[in-house]
């Protein structure tokens, strides 16, 4: 056990924050000089999805936009279920917040007038993505924060430990349990905390092709609603049509940028495939592109992005991180089509959090990709994520900080559940059954399947990450299973129209249990699945 670890055990005042990305190192300095500890899975700058980011930040500051016009464009890709007062706050506070980014060292790109140079994304109707040195917003961000961070005495930071379990009395939080990360057997170190704020990111690695890093595997999420909390909306999963299939895991991406610049996507027979699915064809919405390759490849025939006549020679410099990725694998971009697959990218769903970041349990807040406000309904517009982890961020900030200091609770003893090696190949299987069964096309046989097996593993694995890896992946699959219709990134063959009304989900895990119960009376057997 670190010295760090022993003196925070008796140093419980603390604001305790779980997850050192964006989300989590934003609020840690908004709430500055307040004593914080941040305790995240991998050292600061690595294991984050927001030090991949390529895009950039949404914010109206360009002349001729404004916030309303960014709501609008939020509220409709969402598919009827963005939350409008939701999308509104975080227009209007995204300007704000971006100058709080830039005080902290970002250095976002400028015009020659030295105004925020912005950029455009699919779906947005204008120029509104502040950026930095073109693709490299996610790194030059958590590069900056994590320096801001390292110079900001108020704030701990613990590094290389995983949060495995919420301690609770009477519906609040009173500690949280850590272990080594990547280490199963070493001992478990309890921490009481009356005021944790979770910003643990995504979901990706529930699923075998993914472009999120190792750490985004839902185990903040799942600690949560082991402890009880209303998860909302899980059903909703993004994913990236075009991750680049060279057996590396995370997929690495190809941006959507190769498609405006006219790349387009063909099948192994050589025939482009998109025109015949939607009238723009590769420039579709991401979910519709998704479902076009997810087809061809379902029935066999392959999908490839194909960049020869529209970028050729000019691919390495135009796209010098897809282009490395594409020549460590052996393939030139420049000569030959790129094998691509969806790949899960983004969780729309997450701990259900009220306008201040609270979540249903008293001192629970929830920030980032793990949370779920209500601003991004059935289906994110591109570049909101970042903006929705600093607005909210900075909310739980201003909220912590108007409370009193809650006087830490005595920790009662709580037995430590023992704890068996990783099972690899069981989590590899997991992993397998999400993408085939609870992936881009869902039907009604291959989630009971999976909702089966997941409730199944959640009750009988010896290992606690994969338990917390299958009690997030039962929430997803038994709330898939419970919306009947199909809706931004949520599609069911079995019932492709979208229904009349619109209606989020809010669940907990009891009801994902109950949903599995209630399956496992219809088949008496649950049959062992693999993908
Ligand atoms: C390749 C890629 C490109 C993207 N591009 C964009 C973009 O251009 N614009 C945009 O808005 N969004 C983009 N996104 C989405 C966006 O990056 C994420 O939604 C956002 O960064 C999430 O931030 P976060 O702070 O919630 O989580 P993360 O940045 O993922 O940070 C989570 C932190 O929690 C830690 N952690 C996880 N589990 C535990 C645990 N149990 N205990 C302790 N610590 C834990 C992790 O180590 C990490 O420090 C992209 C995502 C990817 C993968």
């Amino acid at each position: 056990m670190s010295n760090s670890i022993q003196d925070l055990i008796s140093n419980t005042d603390n604001v305790v924050i779980g997850g050192g990305g964006l989300a989590g190192l934003f609020c840690a300095l908004k709430l500055a000089p307040r004593p914080v500890t941040v305790i995240t899975a991998a050292p600061l700058g690595e294991g984050a999805s927001s030090a991949w980011a390529q895009g950039g930040i949404a914010a109206a500051v360009a002349d001729g936009d404004s916030p309303e016009a960014h709501a609008a464009d939020t509220i409709a890709a969402g598919a009827g279920l963005v939350d409008a007062d939701v999308a509104h706050g975080l227009a209007r506070e995204a300007s704000a917040r971006i100058d709080d980014l830039l005080r902290y060292g970002v250095p976002f790109d400028r015009d020659l007038e030295g105004r925020l140079a912005v950029g455009r994304e699919a779906a947005h109707s204008a120029r509104r993505i502040v950026h930095v040195q073109g693709d490299r917003a996610g790194q030059a961000i958590l590069a900056a924060l994590t320096a801001a961070v390292r110079a900001t005495p108020s704030i701990r930071v613990i590094e290389g430990y995983l949060a495995e379990e919420l301690l609770t009395a009477n519906g609040a939080i009173t500690g949280l349990r850590l272990r080594t990360a990547g280490d199963p057997i070493a001992r478990p170190v309890t921490i009481a905390a009356r005021t944790l704020v979770l910003a643990t990111g995504g979901i990706g690695h529930l699923y075998s092709v993914t472009t999120n890093p190792p750490e985004a595997s839902g185990i903040g999420l799942a600690i949560a609603a082991r402890a009880g909390a209303v998860i909302a909306d899980p059903e909703f999963v993004q994913f990236h049509p075009t991750a680049i299939m060279v057996g590396r895991d995370p997929a690495p991406l190809a941006t959507e940028a190769l498609r405006g610049e006219g790349a387009v996507l063909l099948n192994g027979r050589g025939e482009r495939f998109m025109p015949s699915v939607h009238p723009l064809a590769e420039l579709a919405p991401r979910d519709v592109v998704a479902r076009g390759v997810f087809a061809e490849l379902a029935a066999g025939r392959g999908a490839f992005l194909d960049a020869r006549e529209a970028l050729g020679a000019r691919f390495a410099e135009k796209f010098p991180t897809v282009h490395a990725s594409c020549i460590a694998a052996g393939i030139d971009p420049a000569q030959a089509p790129i094998p691509i697959a969806p790949a899960e990218h983004y969780h729309m769903g997450g701990i259900a959090v009220d306008a201040r970041g609270r979540g249903s349990l008293q001192g629970l807040w929830a920030a980032g990709e793990v949370s779920c406000t209500g601003a991004h309904g059935a289906n994110r517009l591109a570049s909101n994520s970042l903006l929705e982890a600093v607005v909210y961020a900075a909310r739980i900030a201003e909220d912590i900080l108007g409370q009193q200091v809650a006087s830490p609770a005595p920790l009662t003893e709580q037995p430590v559940a023992r704890n068996c090696a990783f099972p690899s190949l069981a989590a590899a299987n997991l992993r397998a059954v999400m993408t085939s069964h609870v992936g881009v096309i869902r039907d009604r046989e291959r989630l009971a399947q999976a909702v089966r097996s997941f409730a199944a593993i959640e009750r009988d694995t010896g290992n606690i990450a994969l338990r917390n890896m299958a009690s997030t992946a039962l929430l997803v699959a038994a709330s898939a299973l419970a919306r009947q219709e199909s809706r931004g990134g949520h599609y069911r063959s079995d019932y492709p129209a979208q229904s009349q009304i619109a209606r989020r989900t809010m669940t907990t895990l009891a009801k994902a249990r109950e949903i599995a119960e209630g399956l496992a009376e219809q088949q008496q057997v649950p049959q062992p699945i693999t993908a």
